[in-house]
């Protein structure tokens, strides 16, 4: 390997018609270091891209002198910003009069970043970091990485041929520009993966989205699982004859969850005694009653040592409202965790009349769509699944707030769950 190649080589150059002069200057530019390193473009051309005369001898191409000093960025020489000052040779045609300059597959024509740049922002952007940090990293602009990224966004119309047998439906809030408030997401319950986001979760939006897929295609789907909104269970009857509803597990817990977390922060105001209590160990009232300890430890609030089972026990017993309703949701979260559906239903149906009114709304609520509840007692999805869904929303929904493009951000997503591949 000649010592050109053996540079071009380290520089991961593939084009063998650059010439690396073997000194490297480093200079400061705009208070960043840089590796300056000089080459020369030249070759021989086959032919002249202006008016396509081959070229046979000195009588049909020369060489005419160089354009000097095309800056281009090139990724990074152990660890340092790296600048090729390239000087592209001219050629003139005698033929028909004109000139032209040498091409190199290094950079495309008019563009000052070079290709192996483009890849690395392209690789860059599959993983989870801000666009500003690729941008630092690389030396780019943020507006190149913008431009990228609307480049790729339109390949994130997805076109799946079929649908998955099984899938969840849920909703997140998106970037600004999003067409409804929510934006859409389809999950598929046998691997987790995220099958498409659509940005409105309006029904005449999703409608139309579905019905994209044959009947045939639809009749195919065994189960959706979505949350209580009404729009989704009315969408999924109309357009999915075969598929069981259900109301995925996450869903029915927070609204438990929530009631009782309600009812405990009302008591929280400062004239009630036990306000620090109610406020420092509410951890330990939404905790699952069989998993707190019986380790007795000093506590502060109460100046003596106490076990988790015991500070919860005085606590609920303060108040008669918030006793009722602890009981109600640790039946509610046992009931799904022991997969007892009866028993859960039975909560429902006989409900004690001291929980709170928060709670006896996520009654109702219950009790309006026990028949799908019932259908998430049948359907196992895998757990993990469940929570990985969910932890992809709440990412979702953190990064999104950042994001001013609905089809950036959704880019950024497919790349990095690998949905889409440059
Ligand atoms: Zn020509």
């Amino acid at each position: 390997m000649s010592m050109n190649n053996y540079i071009l080589n380290l520089l991961n150059i593939e084009d063998k018609n650059i010439f690396i002069l073997p000194n490297i200057e480093e200079r400061v530019i705009k208070n960043k270091k840089y590796k300056i390193i000089e080459g020369f473009l030249t070759y021989i051309p086959d032919y002249c891209p202006c008016c396509g005369c081959i070229n046979e001898s000195h009588n049909d191409i020369i060489k005419w002198g160089y354009r000097k000093n095309c800056k281009i960025k090139i990724p990074k020489i152990s660890n340092c910003f790296s600048l090729l000052i390239l000087h592209k040779q001219r050629f003139f045609c005698r033929n028909c009069n004109k000139s032209f300059i040498a091409e190199t597959s290094l950079i495309d024509r008019n563009k000052n970043i070079s290709n192996n740049t483009e890849l690395q922002i392209n690789l860059e952007l599959m993983t989870k970091q801000s666009e500003k940090d690729i941008a630092k990293r690389l030396d780019v602009s943020t507006s190149k990485i913008d431009r990228k990224l609307t480049e790729i966004s339109s390949h994130t119309v997805l076109r799946h041929s079929t649908l998955p047998k099984s899938m969840n439906w849920d909703e997140f809030k998106a970037t600004r520009d999003t067409k409804g408030k929510m934006a859409f997401i389809i999950t598929d319950n046998d691997n987790g993966n995220i099958f498409d986001i659509q940005d409105s979760r309006k029904s005449i939006d999703l409608d139309k989205y579905f019905r994209r897929y044959s009947k045939n295609e639809r009749d195919k789907v065994k189960h959706i699982s979505i949350d209580f909104y009404s729009g989704y269970i009315f969408l999924a009857k109309k357009l999915f004859k075969n598929a069981e509803i259900s109301i995925d597990r996450f869903h029915i817990v927070i609204q438990a969850y929530n009631a009782l977390n309600t009812t405990r922060v009302k008591l929280c105001y400062k004239s009630n005694p036990n306000y620090n209590k109610l406020k420092d160990y509410w951890k330990l009232i939404v905790k699952n009653e069989n998993e707190l300890s019986d380790k007795k430890r000093y506590s502060k609030h109460f100046k003596k040592e106490l076990s988790q089972k015991e500070i919860v026990q005085y606590l609920i017993n303060t108040n008669l409202e918030l006793k009722a309703t602890y009981e109600c949701y640790q039946g509610l979260i046992n009931s799904l965790k022991n997969k007892d559906f009866n028993k859960f239903k039975s909560i429902v149906l006989h409900s004690n009349t001291n929980v709170s009114n928060k709670m006896k709304q996520a009654l109702k609520l219950y009790n309006d769509n026990l028949k799908y509840i019932e259908n998430s007692f049948k359907y196992d999805i895998n757990n993990g699944i469940i929570e990985g869904t969910n932890n992809l929303i709440k990412c979702l929904k953190r990064i999104a707030f950042g994001y001013r493009k609905y089809d950036h951000f959704i880019a950024r997503i497919f790349l990095i769950k690998g949905i889409i591949k440059e």
